[in-house]
């Protein structure tokens, strides 16, 4: 068993806190994916569960050993980089076999290890090439060979794929989790792309200066993130955001924003958003519509807007619609008539799917 469990752990460089009392339980097996923005700590974090960066406070379990102490070889780890780190001048096959030969395993373990490895990731005919022969998919998978011969208890992939071409990108994304479910390892991944987050992670770790925002599975993190900062990092195009305050309206609540109708507030949550209180209003870009291209909605509400601009991707099309001082976005699918720029538009927003933050911290109010 391979959980890995994070207690209060500590980063400080100097004055500057790197990361702040992190907590979290990884259980076996599990993939969890630590997003985020540049400088948030991602990397900070993984290197100290590798082992590469020392704790400044805290405690690093990996399969219920303290490794607080522990040098990166004795923690039966394996890392993959984003700049690969293979030796030039050995093959793919001396590459891959590098770990289990410093470990002086017998030669036929080596062999059997590689060959497996390499059936699995698809890189067989490419044994005997020098790394510089081969394309940047082909390096990142050798890179990933490497990790599996080793029979490690926790992969760590620290932006893999980042420097790759978009479409490769999007292979090897898929081969990632095609290899987790056949090796069935406990992954820590680190990216900045909440894509690769979304459609890797069974938990995403979201972080922010040091520290953790939310812990959820992608659906969570999507549908309920926990704070204003998740829903507008999580979701591309990112949700809309709107200054906005609610208001008592008869024996209900609203929403109060400017060009808006009035948004009534689900009875259900009144008791936790309360009138008169500055709020962000949270509106996916796939909550609004114009009204003849709507399909069902649960709560919908019909406003008027402007169309400024239309950005047609295909199978769907996003509209910039302008809205008192903001504009929003809405996202169409399956456009079926030609969109253009027009005035006074007929649109439905989905009730049901408005998020509330508060407009102080931030934290989410339903
Ligand atoms: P990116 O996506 O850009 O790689 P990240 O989330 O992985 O970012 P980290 O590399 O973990 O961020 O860095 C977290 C913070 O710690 C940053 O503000 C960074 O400048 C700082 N930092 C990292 N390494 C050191 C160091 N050796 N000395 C001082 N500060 C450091």
């Amino acid at each position: 068993m391979a959980e890995v469990l994070l207690r209060q752990v500590v980063k400080r460089y100097g004055a500057f806190q790197a990361v702040h009392d992190f907590d979290l339980d990884i259980a076996h097996e599990e993939f969890v994916v630590f997003v985020g923005p540049s400088g948030c700590g991602k990397s900070t974090t993984l290197r100290m569960i590798a082992g590469l960066e020392e704790i400044s406070g805290g405690e690093i379990q990996i399969g219920s050993r303290v490794v607080n102490d522990l040098p990166p070889r004795a923690r039966n780890i394996s890392m993959v980089f984003q700049n690969y780190a293979l030796y030039p001048h050995m093959t793919v096959r001396q590459n891959q076999g590098f770990g289990l030969r410093m470990a002086k395993r017998p030669k036929e373990e080596i062999e059997e290890k590689v060959n497996r490895a390499s059936k699995l990731l698809g890189l067989r005919e490419f044994l005997s090439r020098l790394p510089a022969a081969l394309s940047g998919g082909q390096r990142q998978r050798v890179a990933m060979g490497r990790a599996i011969v080793r029979n490690p208890d926790v992969f760590l992939f620290d932006e893999p794929l980042s420097n790759l071409d978009a479409k490769l990108r999007g292979q090897m994304r898929t081969e990632i989790k095609k290899l987790h479910d056949k090796v069935r390892t406990t992954v820590i991944y680190v990216t900045h792309d909440q894509v690769e987050a979304m459609t890797l992670a069974d938990r995403i770790v979201v972080m922010r200066d040091g520290r953790i925002e939310q812990v959820d599975t992608p659906y969570e993190v999507f549908h309920a993130p926990a704070s204003r900062f998740v829903a507008g990092f999580i979701g591309s195009p990112p949700m809309n955001l709107i200054e906005a305050r609610t208001v008592a309206d008869g024996d209900g609540i609203s929403v109060s924003a400017p060009g808006w109708p009035a948004l009534p507030l689900d009875p259900a949550i009144f008791g936790q958003v309360g009138p008169d209180r500055a709020v962000t209003l949270g509106l996916r870009p796939e909550a609004i519509a114009p009204e003849r291209m709507a399909g069902s909605m649960a709560r919908p509400l019909a406003f008027n807007a402007d169309i400024t601009l239309v950005e047609p991707l295909g199978g769907e099309a996003l509209l910039f619609l302008k809205m008192g001082k903001d504009e929003i976005t809405a996202r169409i699918f399956r456009p079926s008539t030609r969109l253009a720029p027009e005035r006074d538009v007929r649109f439905v927003v989905d009730l049901a799917e408005m998020h509330l933050f508060d407009a102080g911290t931030g934290a989410r109010l339903n």
